[in-house]
């Protein structure tokens, strides 16, 4: 009886619309409840209604229905990109603003990025079994941002036993967790975010580099190349198919934006280091931004950064103040996406790199 019930609602929960909220989950199945009031064993099932989808959702790691997300591209044989909404994380795009990626190999799939939620990490999961019957063997994330890091726990509810992240982002993620999880749940929903756990403790870190066979010969290298949009980052490098996902290190026509916790100067050393690395004619899979070849990437990304870097330069030899910062010509870079969001805040972030102080 008790499987047949919790059968029964979970099935039921996956015809419900799932962006119900949890609020209304439980004010719907209050109303439900009242229709069968005379009836013990309904009343029971009603009473453990709501821990019962809370073991389920731990067990299948979300339930419900798949989003809307952009189609899968196939950037060399075998390696997939979804590439992520070009503007702000918001309800419209659930959070996938940002690049994820998974690789076919003979031993199973890799994923890169968990996804923003365990909504998004279930849609990306059920895009994969049409492609591929190999199982998800491994998750990396390209930094401790929420759109890396936070469907991580779906990952590890259904079953995923190797989670990678450089050593500095899983620490930045944990200590940061709440704080990032409430600020994605307002900013996209809490109720396609609500059931994000903080599951750093299951990640193996390194710093640098990590080398994982993944079956056939090939091997993924996951490298941090140095601080810079973040202080600690992976990018996917594949070298048996030339492509690499960069995470946050390149940007393709998205414009950059500067947080907090960015620092211009480390990313332009980290930029020319990974340049060095990486062979010239490797596929770029940039964290924002579709996929493109080397020079393409190098020119959107140090190619602005350097830029911007010269410009604010010579407003500080002059003495200038924010307001002169503000107003560097940046109108080149005027057709890059969240571009009047960015600008002058980018240039203001890097006048107090380079100064190390306030106006
Ligand atoms: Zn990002």
């Amino acid at each position: 009886m008790k499987l047949k019930v919790i059968s029964a609602l979970f099935v039921a929960s996956m015809v419900l619309n799932v962006q119900a909220s949890a609020d209304q989950y439980v004010s719907g199945f209050k109303n439900y409840q009242q229709a069968f009031q005379g009836d013990a064993a309904m009343a029971h099932a009603f009473k453990t209604y709501l821990s019962e989808i809370d073991k389920l959702e731990r067990q299948y790691g979300y339930i419900g229905a798949e989003l809307p997300l952009p189609p899968l591209q196939e950037v060399v044989p075998g390696v997939y990109v979804m590439v992520g909404s070009m503007i702000w994380h918001n309800p419209t795009n659930y959070g996938l603003n940002n690049n994820l990626a998974f690789a076919v190999f003979d031993d199973g799939v890799f994923v890169f990025n968990a996804g923003a939620n365990p909504a998004i990490a279930y849609t990306l999961h059920q895009r994969i079994k049409r492609i591929t019957h190999k199982p998800v063997k491994w998750v990396a994330v390209e930094n401790s941002q929420g759109h890396a890091y936070l469907g991580a726990s779906y990952w590890v509810d259904v079953g995923v036993k190797n989670l990678y992240a450089s050593a500095r982002a899983n620490a930045d993620f944990a200590d940061a967790f709440d704080y990032i999880k409430d600020e994605w749940s307002r900013a996209v929903g809490h109720e396609i975010t609500g059931k994000a756990r903080n599951v750093t403790d299951k990640f193996t870190t390194f710093n640098e580099r990590l080398t994982i066979d993944v079956g056939g010969g090939e091997v993924v290298e996951l490298i941090d190349f140095g601080p810079g949009h973040t202080p600690g980052s992976a990018a996917m490098y594949i070298p048996s198919r030339k492509v690499i996902h960069t995470g946050d290190l390149a940007f393709n026509e998205r414009m950059l934006a500067f947080f907090p916790y960015t620092y211009t100067l480390g990313w332009i050393d980290s930029y020319k280091k990974f340049i060095a690395t990486i062979p010239p004619d490797t596929k770029v899979i940039p964290g924002h931004g579709t996929p493109t070849d080397m020079k393409t990437a190098e020119k959107q990304t140090l190619g602005y950064l350097t830029f911007l870097h010269r410009e604010v330069e010579k407003v500080v030899a002059k003495e200038g103040r924010q307001k002169d910062v503000e107003a560097i010509d940046q109108s080149a870079y005027k057709d890059r996406p969240v571009y009047e969001q960015t600008h002058q805040h980018n240039a203001v972030h890097v006048y107090k790199e380079l100064t190390g102080g306030d106006f």
